[in-house]
């Protein structure tokens, strides 16, 4: 196993539209044990493989500190149902170091997706697994969740997001807002 390094804000990656899985090989495996690891050791409670530099439909989630949701690893997964009731709450991103603002999202979800074992599946989130399940699922399409930050917390991480555009500038030579 191995620690993966995290995409940050500005890395191409992080803005395109990640693959299909078209059969979980050993590759897929590997990857798999290695976003894990990386999850574990970042402390985050989700992880989608492009946030890693894969752009493939993958994610973890791992929320054990709640009640009653659970650690589930997902492939190519759709979301199917988005409950009307919405609720605003404060998130942060692991390709954002630092930077935390208000999203609003629905507050359940159901996802359709394939288990590792290869069996289709369907998810009903709630709460705080509803909405990290929106926030990786967006990841698989290019979307972060500064696109809903409000002009105001925008305002507020200005400093933290140009910090972090600045070291992938230097690392790419140009940045993707
Ligand atoms: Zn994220």
């Amino acid at each position: 196993m191995a620690l993966l390094e995290m995409a940050t804000y500005g890395d191409p990656v992080l803005r395109k539209k990640a693959e299909e899985v078209k059969k979980i090989d050993k590759e897929i495996l590997e990857i798999i044990e290695n976003m894990k690891e990386t999850l574990m050791n970042q402390s985050g409670v989700g992880l989608a493989a492009p946030q890693v530099g894969i752009s493939k439909r993958i994610f973890i989630v791992d929320l054990p500190q709640e009640k009653g949701t659970r650690r589930l690893i997902l492939l190519n997964p759709k979301i199917i149902f988005y409950s009307k009731d919405k609720i605003v709450a404060e998130e942060g991103c692991l390709s954002f170091p630092g930077v935390w603002g208000n999203v609003e999202r629905s507050n359940r979800v159901r996802v359709k997706g394939t288990l590792l074992s290869g069996k289709s599946t369907v998810i009903e989130g709630e709460g705080m697994f509803a909405r990290v399940l929106q926030h990786e699922i967006d990841h698989l399409d290019g979307k972060l969740f500064i696109d809903y930050f409000s002009p105001e917390d925008k305002e507020k991480n200005k400093e933290k997001l140009e910090e972090i555009l600045n070291k992938n500038r230097e690392k790419f030579g140009k940045v993707e807002l």
